[in-house]
């Protein structure tokens, strides 16, 4: 996959840039990949050095995969051997039901990312990364962004941010649910408990779900969102995984004892869309929990909807014109999302709807395609 990139001294930054994009995940590098091909120059500040895996399920919807289409990026799922996803199974206590999907693929966020950020540097972006940005104050004719790495700390201006730094972002003002769930992921090697890829298994419980997929290369993402009691009562992301697999009755992969699992901050917010000389953008805007695993399509839809904006200059309606076009583009959408996380915290509805499925298996499929569109086109 390559090396690291070699870091950029800070103080070799010019001071001004017409466009700073804050985060590196799918939404930051196709927006700086869009607005640099258009003539902008962008700078890219990204806190972590590629390639990186990150807490994700690693299924690309057919949202994500015609967004990457319309950008020219048609080749990249196909190089990095991104695995067609067929069926989907949905697994709940003694219940379980095959489905199946088209239209989506797995791949590693260490490879789609890496090879987003590529994408993007070769058309010309700046890239900083292994440095933490925020937005600073906003002045009349740009905003501050404020830089920070192993050298030091640097203070330069924008003439538009856009903020794309994900679950973690602290700009702004996210509005966290109370009971949101948190979300947990570890890629384990294969496993022969799991040897069918192009497959999606789905495993619900009443204290979350998790979702097991093949990766390009053989090895499995497992990823979930979970209620913070459960993982407190079980003692480990690993103890809660393995409890939830025996419920639904499936196979525990060999090497999920060992797993090393990451976290994330809780799950479902709301923030700020847009202020002065800033958008934000992917997680960074809110964020509802990911079973129908579509964050990555957001966030490539977001990037592709916010460039006639980003290189336009700045005027104070656009405030107003990213909130209506990221409305209109993604929030709808997440509508439909948060009744299916609903639909999800009742263990009796998932349990009759997989039934349902066994009895009359065409009109169930349609149901669930609906609550889960990583596939369907
Ligand atoms: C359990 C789980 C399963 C999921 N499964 C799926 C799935 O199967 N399919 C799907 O489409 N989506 C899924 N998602 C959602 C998906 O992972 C996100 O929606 C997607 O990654 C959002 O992209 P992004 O670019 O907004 O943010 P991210 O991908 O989170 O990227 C943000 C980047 O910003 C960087 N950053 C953070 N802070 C700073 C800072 N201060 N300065 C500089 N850089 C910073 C981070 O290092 C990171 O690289 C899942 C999420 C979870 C939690």
């Amino acid at each position: 996959m390559g090396t690291h990139l070699e870091a950029r001294r800070l103080n070799s930054l010019a001071d001004y840039w017409p466009v700073v994009v804050i985060g590196a995940g799918p939404a930051g590098c196709l927006a700086a990949r869009e607005i640099a091909r258009r003539g902008v120059r962008v700078l890219l500040v990204e806190r972590d050095s590629f390639p990186r895996h990150k807490v994700c399920g690693c299924c690309l919807n057919f949202r994500g995969r015609e967004a990457l289409r319309k950008a020219g990026l048609n080749d990249l799922l196909e190089n990095a051997d991104a695995q067609e996803l067929r069926s989907l199974q949905w697994s709940i206590g003694s219940r379980s039901v095959t489905l199946p999907l088209r239209g989506g693929v797995s791949i590693s966020r260490e490879r789609m990312d890496w090879d987003l950020m590529k994408a993007a540097i070769d058309v010309g972006v700046v890239l900083q990364d292994r440095c933490s940005a925020e937005p600073g104050e906003e002045f009349p004719n740009h905003r501050l962004v404020h830089l920070q790495n192993l050298q030091g700390k640097r203070q330069i201006s924008a003439g538009l941010v856009l903020v794309c730094d994900g679950l973690s972002s602290r700009s702004g003002k996210p509005v966290i649910q109370e009971n949101s769930r948190i979300g947990l992921g570890t890629i384990l090697p294969s496993s022969s408990k799991y040897a069918e890829s192009n497959k999606l298994w789905m495993n619900v419980s009443k204290s979350g779900y998790l979702g097991i997929v093949h990766l390009e290369d053989g090895r499995l993402a497992l990823a979930a969102a979970a209620d913070r009691s459960a993982i407190r009562e079980f003692g480990s992301p690993g103890q809660f995984a393995m409890e939830l697999l025996r419920s639904a009755r499936q196979p525990i992969p060999e090497s999920l004892e060992y797993a090393q699992w990451q976290g994330t901050a809780p799950l479902t917010r709301k923030n700020q869309i847009a202020e002065g000389r800033l958008f934000r953008l992917g997680d960074a805007a809110g964020y509802i929990e990911p079973f129908t695993g579509e964050g990555m399509a957001w966030a490539l839809t977001a990037a592709c909807a916010v460039v006639p904006l980003a290189i336009t200059p700045w005027l104070p309606e656009h405030r107003v014109a990213w909130n209506r076009i990221y409305r209109e583009k993604i929030a709808d959408s997440q509508r439909k999302c948060r009744l299916a996380a609903k639909l999800l915290r009742s263990p009796v509805c998932v349990s009759g709807l997989v039934g349902i499925s066994k009895i009359v298996p065409g009109i169930a499929a349609r149901i669930v395609r609906q609550l889960h569109p990583v596939g369907s086109n």
